[in-house]
């Protein structure tokens, strides 16, 4: 058995035929993993200044871009294993360079507010084993993480659910469409209005007290009735609601406060990201935006999208496509400063940057640790021999050019 890299569940029942030193097939993994476990469609080479070059002058061209400027960002970090982001940190610290990682735009406050033991989490062993009520708020599992209800959530048979979804747990969508996710809850489907989920949260902190909510009462008493006959329940909380209540996650703590059954748990897409956060957040107290200066400072000037606005003179990306992701509008900022890719795969950004670097595909090439979206530890299996070396490996060697 193995483990699938594909997203932030890392599947570890995956099963693979090799043939020839290449994946032929794999089983038990959904249509994404099967993808990803299959490799890159197009496979970096090393360049200097987009001319193709060897590993070895594009690792030296690196270092010498870095050395050079006075404001570097090393970003990316949720596509590494934890052995290449803690190399990362120090590489960070010895440049004191900014650092910040995908979580920045999705799920990284919600993260650092569960490190930080606001709300109370469990892990997906734990639903698949007791959970009654499971609520996808703003979140399509069924496209994002597709495993998520046939193997943790809803469909499973657990020690205390062992007549699983027919009898033993109720499964409730809230979203502004009725996802894929949504068709598979009987019922239980909340469509709210775009932008509408603070003032939905407030409705049903009104029925959880028993008063008669303003918005949507019979709804919200169904629901409130619902949720407060649960034995054990989770709320995934989706992109979906963290941008629509814009990271406030503070609006969510009464509401997990009324409702001490249940734990809150982040739906994070990248198979890593929460690594990095917990990583960073040990170093630092921080899990993103943080500029190392002798001690390290958070400030959301230390985002990617700020720093590339304002601040920075070198950007170093690790296994991420900021030019495929962030806004347009700093999309220019990219082209005026030198940047350095390390990637197994062509991408938007490869294709603009100054150096790339290949290394192998994690997962698959080479192994290594990384954190489930529940914050339990996962290790990735070598499935097939190969000569690149590994993002550990690489950022090791910048280190030592620097
Ligand atoms: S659900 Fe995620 S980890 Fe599991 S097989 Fe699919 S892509 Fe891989």
């Amino acid at each position: 058995m193995v483990t699938c890299p594909g997203c932030a569940l890392l599947c570890d029942d995956i099963e693979v035929v090799v043939e020839n030193n290449r994946i032929k097939e794999t089983r038990n993994t959904c249509r994404r993993g099967a993808a990803r476990m299959k490799g890159c469609v197009n496979r970096l080479a090393p360049s200097v200044a987009q001319k193709p070059d060897d590993i070895e002058n594009a690792i030296k061209k690196a270092a010498a871009i870095l050395q050079n400027a006075k404001s570097p960002m090393l970003f990316g970090w949720s596509n590494s294993t934890c052995e290449a982001q803690l190399e990362g940190i120090q590489l960070a610290k010895k440049m004191s360079a900014i650092m910040d990682d995908t979580s920045s735009f999705c799920q990284g406050l919600l993260i650092e507010r569960i490190l930080q033991k606001k709300f109370r989490t469990c892990t997906l062993d734990d639903i698949r084993n007791k959970a009654d009520v499971l609520v996808y708020w703003g979140s399509d599992a069924q496209d994002s993480q597709p495993r998520h209800l046939s193997r943790f959530s809803y469909f499973p048979r657990g020690e205390l659910r062992q007549r699983g979804y027919e009898e033993d747990r109720i499964a409730i969508a809230i979203d502004v469409r009725e996802s894929n996710t949504a068709k598979i809850c009987k019922g239980h489907f909340y469509r709210i209005p775009p932008k509408g989920d603070r003032e939905f949260i407030l409705a049903l902190m009104d029925a959880l007290s028993g008063k008669v909510p303003a918005y949507e009462p019979k709804k919200m008493l169904e629901l409130a009735a619902i949720l407060k006959k649960a034995e054990f329940g989770a709320i995934f909380v989706g992109l979906g609601l963290t941008y629509s209540i814009k990271d406030d996650f503070d609006i969510l703590i009464p509401l997990a406060d009324k409702l001490p059954n249940f734990n809150i748990m982040p739906m994070v897409g990248h198979y890593n990201m929460r690594g990095f956060n917990e990583a960073l957040f040990k170093e630092t107290g921080f899990v993103n935006r943080v500029k190392f200066d002798g001690k390290a400072i958070h400030d959301s000037r230390y985002s990617i999208v700020e720093a590339l606005r304002k601040s920075i003179d070198a950007l170093l990306v690790v296994g991420s496509d900021p030019l495929s992701s962030l806004p347009r509008s700093v999309i220019p900022h990219l082209a005026n400063i030198p940047v350095i890719c390390i990637d197994p795969c062509v991408t938007l950004t490869s294709k603009i940057a100054a150096v790339t670097i290949p290394c192998a595909v994690s997962g698959v090439e080479t192994g290594g640790s990384t954190v489930r979206m529940d914050g339990k530890r996962v290790e990735l299996s070598k499935c097939i021999e190969s000569n690149y070396l590994n993002d550990k490996e690489i950022l090791a060697r910048l280190m030592e050019a620097l």
